[in-house]
């Protein structure tokens, strides 16, 4: 099967042409940032794309340079001739794939175990709702209970940072909110767009699209940014007639609280809140800045900023599967990060960005906590 961004090679072509070598998008690249390695930055990598889109062939070095990409775009935002670069970064891996020529050997694993186990980490799918309590699995229909709302949880809230999982729900019941789970969720497809393999992912979006019809879902509540990105950016441009609401669970939250379903009592803390790249700008359809901020500020919350502007927020540094190409790289950006923090916790709407976090703090032995926007939530709700 062959891809659409093969019809559009003149116009990469033309795209990346138009760089004019300012090296602007490199002082804001993370991976440049930490590796100091042109391979490794925004500008390197258009070089290694021209080439793939030129038909020459790359070295193992260039390879792993557009894998050591996380797509988070800020490069993009910098970009005075408007280059869409992380696009460009994602399209020459597809078209590597397309020519066998990629992913890498670790992509491919963790793809196998998308296909054997339905998730990313590795997660046996008996345990996938571990993180219910009895008391509310006993209670629960799962996809046959009469709702057209999702609460869709994705591989990370299920199996690495299960609070993410547990106090949404927990949070919607008490609100009264009609939605129902799956007993047996499907992963969202969105690693296995990252890594470049886009039959394979449309097959993945085709596949789901077709479950959310059949158990009849017009809205879908997700907890991760990767499957928000996914859900509601990268499924409409390939499936025109996905017309299924899709909302980050803070979304949703926010309109509770506006709504007086819910009311939040002040905790009285410091906290750094991180912008996630695919709740925040990556989340071209929806961005949400100010609605996580509002909320934390009604739990009485002082929130310290990373960045002066949310869209600018700096990396995790975890994105598209680069832990596992070069985890160092994630290790040096984390503690990039944790140093220009001044709270002891940092506060983010994406359970990547947490796992992610908490990787870095152990392995730099530092002393932050990370924790999942709806851990406060919580808290401020039962006081
Ligand atoms: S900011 Fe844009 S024009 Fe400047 S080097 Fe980067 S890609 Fe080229
Ligand atoms: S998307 Fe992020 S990691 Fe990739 S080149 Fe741009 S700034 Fe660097």
């Amino acid at each position: 099967m062959k891809n659409d961004i093969e019809m559009d090679v003149n116009k990469i072509l033309t795209e990346i042409n138009s760089c004019i070598d300012c090296k602007d998008c490199m002082e804001v690249c993370d991976t440049y940032k930490v590796t100091l390695d042109e391979l490794k930055s925004p500008n390197g990598r258009l070089k290694i794309a021209e080439k793939v889109f030129s038909n020459n062939p790359i070295t193992e070095e260039e390879r792993k340079g557009l894998y050591t990409c996380t797509l988070c775009g800020l490069c993009d935002l910098t970009c005075q001739q408007e280059i869409q670069i992380s696009e460009i970064i994602h399209s020459s891996k597809v078209k590597l794939v397309d020519e066998n020529k990629a992913p890498l050997e670790i992509h491919n694993k963790i793809i196998r175990g998308i296909i054997e186990k339905d998730n990313s980490v590795g997660g046996n799918p008996e345990d996938r709702l571990n993180w219910l309590p009895e008391s509310y699995k006993a209670k629960e229909l799962f996809e046959k209970k009469d709702s057209d709302t999702l609460l869709f949880f994705g591989c990370m809230s299920s199996f690495r940072v299960t609070e993410s999982a547990l106090a949404p729900y927990k949070i919607l019941k008490l609100a009264g909110y009609d939605f129902k789970i799956l007993e047996e969720e499907p992963c969202c497809g969105e690693y296995v767009y990252s890594a470049g393999n886009l039959n394979l992912a449309k097959k993945m979006f085709q596949e789901n699209i077709e479950l959310f019809k059949k158990i009849g879902i017009k809205n879908l509540i997700v907890t991760c940014g990767g499957c928000l990105y996914a859900f509601d950016n990268v499924y409409r441009k390939y499936f025109k007639d996905f017309n299924i609401k899709v909302r980050h669970i803070i979304d949703v939250i926010y309109e509770l609280e506006k709504n007086n379903k819910i009311t939040l009592n002040p905790l009285n803390k410091i906290i750094t809140y991180h912008d996630a790249c695919r709740v925040g700008r990556k989340n071209k359809s929806s961005p949400l800045y100010s609605e996580p901020r509002q909320l934390l500020k009604k739990c009485g919350l002082e929130i310290k900023e990373l960045s002066e502007n949310p869209e600018e927020c700096p990396c995790c540094g975890a994105g598209s599967g680069i832990r596992g190409v070069d985890s160092s790289i994630c290790i040096k950006i984390g503690k990039e990060l944790f140093n220009n923090i001044e709270s002891k916790e940092i506060v983010t709407s994406c359970p990547l960005c947490v796992f992610n976090f908490r990787y870095v703090n152990f392995k730099n032995q530092m002393d932050k906590e990370s924790k999942y926007i709806t851990d406060y939530i919580l808290e401020s709700l039962r006081k």
